[in-house]
């Protein structure tokens, strides 16, 4: 890469960043698309936020992406949010046009092309159970929702989050037929009656499935079996599991890389070069 005085400046806000795989994966886009943009790691600690989306406009920064634990708190520094990032409350993409930032969501977006990479669904006559009830829940569950998804069930470790899903899905979406389990209630015939199921919590990100053990047992070929949790270039323990059921399985590097995607085009108006994002994560 060759940085000149035009060069564009966009990066990705974390704490901690340096696990990130996207300045390389962006960095390798842009590159092969022959835009005089970089693509830089910025470690913000949470008490800096505010000051470093500033300078994102002070540094007329093209914009920036946005991880842990960064993604909800910084809605409050932003001029405005496209309608999904507010309904999700939660923010990976940030547009820097003329000083104006704008925030926006391309974790669901980047998780249905993924999602249709493996698979053709009629989404009106299926439901889906997302587990977890966090950011990366809200974000698929908008994705689907759009998608005219019949119905969404959560199951989630604790009460409150699932009933704060539900009452903000029952809300923005009356037509989609949303409910929640906790994982200490018997939600066996919900995965049964669902075609695809969602894991949108840490389990298995250290390699092992420590986690709702019944989860597993009730998975059938029928299935198709989502992780956004992604191990490098390694299959994810509830891929693993899912595969052994012989079951349709995806882990989350095609969200990160769609999602990315996603990410490029807002900035660029362009659309990246999906092939070459993939190879430059898939050799770390
Ligand atoms: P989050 O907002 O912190 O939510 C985490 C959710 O997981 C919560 O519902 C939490 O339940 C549940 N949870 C946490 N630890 C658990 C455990 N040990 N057992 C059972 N449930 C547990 O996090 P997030 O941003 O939604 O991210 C969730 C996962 O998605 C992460 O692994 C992240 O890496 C992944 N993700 C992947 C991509 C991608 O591009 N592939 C993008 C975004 C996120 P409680 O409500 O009970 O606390």
């Amino acid at each position: 890469m060759k940085i000149t005085g035009d060069t564009k400046i966009v990066g990705i806000l974390g704490d901690p960043v340096s696990h990130s795989l996207s300045p390389l994966m962006q960095n390798a886009a842009f590159k092969a698309m022959g835009l005089n943009i970089c693509y830089v790691p910025l470690h913000v600690r949470p008490e800096e936020l505010g000051a470093a989306v500033n300078g994102l406009r002070a540094m007329d920064f093209i914009g920036a992406n946005v991880t842990i634990p960064h993604k909800i708190e910084v809605t409050r520094y932003l001029d405005k949010l496209d309608t999904d990032a507010a309904i999700i409350g939660a923010v990976n993409t940030i547009v820097n046009i003329e000083g104006e930032l704008s925030g926006h969501n391309t974790d669901g977006s980047g998780f249905i092309r993924a999602l249709e990479d493996e698979v053709v669904l009629e989404y009106s006559s299926e439901t889906a159970v997302i587990m977890g009830a966090g950011g990366a829940a809200r974000s698929v569950g908008v994705a689907l929702a759009r998608k005219g998804i019949r119905g969404i069930t959560i199951l989630n470790r604790s009460k409150n989050r699932a009933q704060e899903f539900c009452l903000l899905f029952a809300e923005n979406f009356p037509e989609l037929a949303v409910s929640y389990k906790t994982f200490d209630d018997d939600y066996g015939e919900v995965i049964r009656n669902s075609k695809i199921l969602i894991n949108a919590t840490p389990i298995g990100m250290k390699g092992y499935l420590k986690g709702p053990s019944g989860v597993v047992d009730k998975i059938t070929k029928d299935h198709v079996v989502c992780d956004l949790v992604y191990l490098g270039s390694e299959e994810t323990p509830l891929q693993i599991a899912a595969n052994k059921k012989e079951a349709t399985s995806m882990g989350g590097i095609g969200m990160l890389l769609y999602q990315g995607a996603e990410a490029i085009n807002l900035w660029t108006g362009k659309k990246p070069p999906i092939k070459i994002m993939r190879h430059a994560i898939e050799i770390e």
